[in-house]
């Protein structure tokens, strides 16, 4: 197994040297969820993984038949159009497969003013350890993506030069991450299961076998118009707000009053949140329609029947407080991303493989096993997939989606070199 190791370690070191270029290569395809692009950065790390030497199954997502399925996990842009892809290197049997997961989709650039460099034009900054590429996507998660690839590239290379492993190791880029986890939820429709999976998500390799759930929602107030100057004859949807605000704010102190104890590191581990409101059509009208559009947090082994039950509940309430919207009650629509919670044991052996490769890969402490308070494509694999999955990555979470979002390059060397060292402990040796 040391040879083995080693084998591996030293195609990563030749490999090395080519990670600026390809993780600026993937930065540079403004892969937006939705746009043209997405497919793009799909097709770029097929051929690569095609030229690579692995069996890639690429195939067109059926958009149609998916998102009626029960289960399709939701979107929330259009597409025309998605595709899927895995790389698989094929093991020599009797081990256990490792799959590695990462999203190619990146959110908007946001306001371009607050960038110090174009969000699609990679940007390397800084000397040595400090060395951070920036660009919408670096961390999330285009950085985690580069250390996969990596990794299997070096697997790939060892096991040409006869260090083969038992086990097979995937690598699963997939799109459409950000507005639900359509390509996850393909992935899996098409079939593609594995003994483990590692999704390197920024967690800045700390180890993250649980994820909170988080659902999107609307809320509909409706009042009566009437010309400003006499507004007493109308009923502003604004004054009847803070009740159902209020309402939402005391269910979420008592959801987050007590809560798992791999969450309990979070100052709020699930937060309910309204993102967007609009109101009113007019100054001088007293505004009769109001729609607020949030995002509600599914506790760690809550399922997404009881989490809506418990917000519906609470706006309920609300209303029935108060006379104007007992009469005309808020609506409630969950609409775009639905993402349930999920876990892993933190117990399973997956965790404390990937404990070892972190430390086997530079030495240091064992990294923190904590929960996250956001929803990802883990709930997926592990729900529907019956997957045991953790999040693994290079980058702060805290960068995600925002203007100059970058990651340390160091950061992305050590986590590809984890998840080589991962893949021959876990897959194993040919007996
Ligand atoms: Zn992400």
């Amino acid at each position: 197994m040391t040879e083995a190791r080693g084998a591996v370690e030293a195609a990563l070191d030749a490999l090395l040297p080519g990670l600026d270029d390809l993780l600026a290569a993937l930065v540079a395809i403004p892969s937006v969820g939705g746009t043209a692009a997405e497919s793009e950065i799909q097709h770029l790390l097929a051929d690569r993984l095609d030229g690579l030497g692995l069996e890639v199954d690429r195939w067109p997502l059926d958009l149609s038949a998916l998102g009626g399925e029960p289960e399709f996990p939701g979107a929330e842009v259009a597409r025309t159009e998605a595709w899927g892809v895995v790389g698989r290197l094929p093991g020599s049997g009797g081990g256990r497969s490792l799959l590695l997961n990462a999203h190619t989709d990146v959110v908007p650039v946001g306001d371009p003013c607050a960038w110090t460099s174009p969000p699609f034009t990679p940007t390397i900054r800084g000397t040595g350890a400090q060395r951070r590429l920036i660009g919408r996507g670096a961390c999330d998660m285009k950085g985690g993506l580069a250390a996969a690839y990596l990794a299997v590239a070096a697997l790939t290379a060892a096991a040409r030069s006869g260090t083969r492993l038992a086990g097979d190791v995937l690598l699963a880029p997939v799109v459409g991450e950000e507005d639900g986890g359509l390509g996850t939820y393909g992935l899996l429709r098409r079939g593609w299961r594995a003994d483990g999976c590692v999704i390197p998500e920024p967690t800045g390799l700390d180890l993250v076998p649980a994820n909170a759930g988080a659902l999107t929602f609307r809320l509909t107030l409706r009042g009566r118009s009437a010309h400003a100057s006499r507004r007493t004859e109308g009923v502003s949807v604004l004054d009847h707000l803070p009740a159902v605000l209020d309402a939402l704010r005391a269910l979420e102190g008592r959801r987050n009053a007590e809560v798992d104890p791999v969450m309990a590191g979070w100052p709020l581990a699930y937060p309910i949140s309204i993102g967007r409101v609009s109101a009113g059509d007019w100054p001088s009208s007293v505004p009769d329609l109001l729609v607020a559009e949030g995002r509600h947090g599914v506790a760690l082994g809550e399922s997404i029947a009881a989490a809506r039950a418990a917000l519906e509940g609470a706006v309920a309430e609300a209303c029935a407080r108060d006379p104007w919207l007992a009469a005309h009650p808020v609506e409630v629509e969950w609409w775009g991303g639905q993402f349930a919670s999920g876990a892993t044991d933190p117990a399973h052996p997956l965790v404390s493989a990937v404990a070892a490769a972190h430390q086997a890969a530079r030495g240091g402490p064992a990294p923190a096993v904590l929960g996250a308070p956001y929803g990802s494509d883990l709930r997926l694999l592990t729900g529907i997939g019956g997957i045991p999955t953790l999040q693994y990555g290079p980058g702060d979470a805290a960068q995600a989606h925002a203007p100059d979002e970058s990651v340390a390059l160091d950061e992305v060397e050590r986590c590809a070199r984890s998840l080589a060292l991962l893949a021959v402990d876990w897959c194993g040796r040919p007996v």
